[in-house]
């Protein structure tokens, strides 16, 4: 029985890379039935906001496999990501990255490299949640659950077993981001103590990114959120040799999707330059995640005797390294006529079913007692610090009370200090005395500040958990 697959050629670069893709899976004999998805561009340009046809969406349901070309994503304009939205709307929840290193056919400073990004795939500052909410001021939401951190630190503990990899290092900025990335880092100990097989440390993510670009060796699985992960595997790709070598696999329970981890690459397109190959890698990972493991290993040891060969594309080439430049067609007619080799030195992975290894367990829900205590009010203010100050400082409304005035996170009230910066966006903290407050009591507050004439842009109710604050003070 042939495997249902749903295609999509892309923007840019991305009908060249198909296209010998495509050729390479047709001449490796791989049992796929193809289903055209038409995305990106085009789509976008006939006023579908997504890129995507409403209808393709049964197309993608129905192969449950997806192979994508990059896509350009218009600017402006209300467009959404194409890959974000096929990322989350089919919780496609894990994006599995493998960054390696092809020395000495592929010049790199990191002949030893041989890493796995193990990417999260629906949260953080992907949720795209943004909000202009002054003339001057636009801000972001970063969302971390611990579902979403469970599910993705798990898959890469199991894929670390499965692949016989020894250690995951976690990377999270946590000393800054102390509720977000500090659930990642709490979720990250507590698996980890189910697996005593595998080695974990966690970094600082400043410091962990910059001992990949310095050691990349010294990292087998790397767990990380979404931002991270997509900054992460784009410098790990390149210091490998190019990004045009990465493919990645987005895996969910419902489905997969298989694409390039670079873009559309708009200057390369038409030209016939493009290295085909981090697409080719990912329709590998394809065929292993189809249980096609003859096939996906046919394939990666073509490939792999090809850039043994010196038969390289404009982006790996290297006078005195490589033999010969090609373009994207002639790349792809070399990996066919090597169908059949094995590599002489280049070490050939072996796919066992290489990204399934699902069922996961269902994530866990933290258990604990939530009281609402009072509310952070955001106010649009565009005078000065010391105006907002007073006028605030004037302002009651019991039974909440005032406790403190940031500007950008910084204490301005009480006991500020007169060179701190201000913006016009001002968050106001209000603390009911007994630490029980109650929705009604927030709402009459928030109608009093409107009718006393403030601008409030937004508000975040404060929580405490079995007694512990639920949000961040002042003070770090
Ligand atoms: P890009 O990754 O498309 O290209 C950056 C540069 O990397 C190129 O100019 C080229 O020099 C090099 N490069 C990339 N892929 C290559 C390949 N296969 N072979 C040789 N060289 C290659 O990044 P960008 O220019 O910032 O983005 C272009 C468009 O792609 C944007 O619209 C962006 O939104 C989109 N994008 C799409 C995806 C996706 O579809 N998955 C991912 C990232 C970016």
């Amino acid at each position: 029985m042939k495997h249902l697959v749903a295609v999509a050629h892309g923007d840019g670069i991305g009908p060249e890379i198909m296209e010998a893709t495509l050729l390479i899976l047709k001449e490796a004999g791989a049992n796929l039935e193809l289903q055209e998805v038409e995305i990106g561009e085009k789509v976008y340009k006939r006023g579908i906001l997504t890129g995507i046809e409403p209808r393709s969406w049964e197309t993608l349901r129905k192969a449950k496999t997806f192979l994508k070309a990059p896509i350009t994503t218009p600017q402006g304009g209300g467009f959404k990501s194409l890959n974000v939205t096929v990322r989350t709307t089919l919780g496609l929840f894990a994006n599995i990255r493998p960054c390696v290193s092809y020395a000495p056919y592929i010049a790199t400073k990191h002949p030893k490299m041989d890493l796995v990004i193990v990417r999260e795939n629906e949260e953080d500052l992907y949720a795209g949640i943004e909000y202009r909410q002054t003339p001057d001021v636009a801000t972001s939401i970063k969302i971390i659950s611990r579902q979403g951190s469970e599910k993705i630190i798990r898959y890469a503990f199991e894929y670390a077993r499965h692949h016989g990899r020894k250690k995951v290092t976690c990377l999270i900025k946590d000393n800054i981001m102390k509720f977000s990335d500090g659930l990642f880092h709490q979720v990250f100990d507590e698996i980890r103590a189910e697996y005593p097989d595998i080695a974990s440390d966690h970094w600082i993510v400043d410091i962990g990114m910059a001992k990949v670009a310095d050691t990349p060796e010294i990292f087998e699985v790397i767990v990380t959120p979404n931002l991270y992960g997509d900054i992460l595997s784009d410098i790990a790709a390149q210091i490998s040799g190019s990004v045009g070598l990465v493919g990645s696999a987005n895996i969910g329970d419902h489905g997969a999707m298989f694409e390039a981890i670079h873009g559309s690459a708009p200057k390369r397109a038409g030209q016939n330059v493009a290295n085909p190959s981090a697409l080719i890698l990912a329709s590998v990972m394809m065929m292993a995640y189809l249980n096609e493991t003859a096939t996906a290993n046919r394939i990666h040891d073509a490939w792999l005797s090809t850039l043994e060969q010196g038969i390289h594309t404009y982006d790996i080439y290297k006078e005195g390294v490589s033999k010969t430049l090609v373009g994207t067609r002639e790349f792809a007619q070399a990996v066919v006529k090597n169908l059949g080799k094995q590599p002489h030195h280049l070490k050939p992975p072996t796919y066992q079913s290489a990204t399934k290894i699902m069922p996961l367990l269902q994530p866990r829900s933290a258990q604990a007692q939530r009281q609402l205590i009072g509310v952070d009010a955001f106010i649009y203010f565009p005078g000065s610090a010391q105006q907002l100050q007073k006028k605030m400082t004037s302002f009651r409304s019991p039974p909440l009370q005032l406790e403190m005035i940031t500007n950008r996170g910084v204490r301005i009230w009480p006991e500020g200090q007169p060179e701190t910066f201000c913006i016009e966006q001002y968050r106001c903290r209000f603390i009911h005395p007994s630490r029980q407050a109650t929705q009604q009591e927030i709402v009459a507050l928030l109608g009093a500040l409107a009718a006393a004439g403030f601008d409030l842009i937004k508000t975040e109710n404060l929580y405490t958990f079995d007694g512990k604050a639920g949000y961040s003070s002042a003070d770090g």
